[in-house]
């Protein structure tokens, strides 16, 4: 689905100069760069602070701790997600109310939102799936009406960019009171091993995400809150600050393969190409097609034979996973969630795909789905 090898190949002298600096330094835990590439982030997002942890989940957790959130408190997330949206709500103790999605953007729906919202809710999560922003304007209108913070999970999304109505641009994770991402590997901006990241403009709130990923800890050896240890490590700083400098050619290089496929297949009655939102630009963290009468995992089988991946994100809505099993919710509940887990399937996508490649994978979609 990626191909982190030739990544790495086009940037290798300057990532090893990087990560050898660091050896060097042996300053491997909140090293310098720790701070040089946070700094960059804050400038390249336009948001007054950059908090880096230990990885997406952990930015999603902290964020919820530093906001103050109890048991009991309801915290709203879309049904049609990676489970760590929902698994850090139900970890802390919060109750995690989910919303049917839309069947365009794949998005949380601001109407399904709207009704979801109890005496109790404290939170929304939107989650940017795919690469896309969700239809923050609308979220940010209904959160500020019942006073309810804004958790942006853009561990999918980082340098989307959403527009207002108004022409204004902001990055995504910097429209909520906080924005969460992760550099997993695989995701936009990928490190070599674990990272993430938490954005905020509210420099109340900073101050306390900052003592809640270091222990509750602002005075060394003080502990004002119950906080948790997670950290981005030097080495990988120094990655992802050269990786940043590449981050919109990557955005390009995505955009350009997604350009591709929607040409192969658009018009296509049995497969339909992603719908874009006009308010974001699209980062294209997965390219997901919505199938019409074809068999999803005999397709699949295809392309496997003709060693060309294919993956469901995701094939389990949240409500029917076993873990988060609930008499509240049933089969049914969530149709679009339901509909779409069942049918799509996600093609290869990354900052690498050549036209050959590309070829070989428009044709032997169609090639299949013709048959
Ligand atoms: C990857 C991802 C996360 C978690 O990030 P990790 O760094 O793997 O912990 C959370 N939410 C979404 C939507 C993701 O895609």
């Amino acid at each position: 689905m990626v191909d982190l090898k030739a990544q790495y190949e086009k940037i290798k002298p300057e990532i090893d100069t990087a990560i050898a600096e660091v050896i060097t330094s042996t300053a491997f835990i909140n090293g310098p760069i720790v701070k040089e590439f946070q700094a960059d982030l804050e400038t390249y997002l336009g948001v007054k602070h950059v908090i880096p942890c230990g990885n997406g989940t952990d930015a999603l957790q902290v964020a919820m701790m530093a906001l103050g959130l109890k048991p009991g408190d309801e915290v709203i997330a879309p049904s049609f997600t990676f489970i760590a949206t929902a698994e850090v709500i139900a970890l802390l103790g919060l109750t995690p109310v989910l919303v049917d999605v839309d069947a365009e953007t794949f998005n949380i729906d601001p109407e399904s939102l709207k009704r979801a919202i109890t005496p109790k809710t404290k939170a929304i999560v939107p989650v940017h799936l795919f690469g896309q922003s969700a239809d923050m304007e609308a979220i940010m209108e209904i959160a500020d009406k019942h006073g309810l913070f804004v958790i942006e999970d853009a561990c999918q999304a980082i340098g989307a960019d959403y527009i207002f109505k108004n022409g204004r641009k902001s990055k995504v994770g910097t429209i909520g009171h906080v924005g969460c991402t992760s550099f997993f590997p695989s995701k936009n901006l990928g490190c070599y091993g674990d990272g993430g990241a938490i954005f905020t403009n509210d420099d109340k709130l900073a101050a306390k995400l900052l003592s809640v990923v270091n222990h509750g800890m602002t005075v060394r050896y003080y502990h004002d809150d119950i906080g948790v240890n997670s950290r981005l490590d030097s080495i990988q700083a120094a990655v992802l600050k050269v990786k940043l400098s590449h981050l919109d050619e990557y955005a390009t290089a995505r955009q350009q393969a997604a350009s591709f496929y929607d040409k192969a297949f658009s018009g296509n009655p049995k497969l339909k190409i992603p719908a874009r939102f006009s308010n974001s630009t699209h980062v294209f963290h997965q390219y997901t097609l919505v199938l019409n009468q074809v068999d999803r995992q005999k397709l699949i089988e295809f392309l496997t034979s003709r060693e060309i991946p294919a993956m469901v994100y995701y094939p389990v809505p949240i409500h029917l996973q076993k873990a988060y099993l609930d008499p509240r919710y049933k089969p049914g509940d969530f149709p679009i969630t339901e509909f779409l887990s069942g049918i799509v399937v996600s093609l290869p996508m990354h900052t690498e795909l050549d036209a050959e490649q590309l070829n070989h994978i428009t044709s032997s979609v169609l090639e299949f789905v013709s048959a």
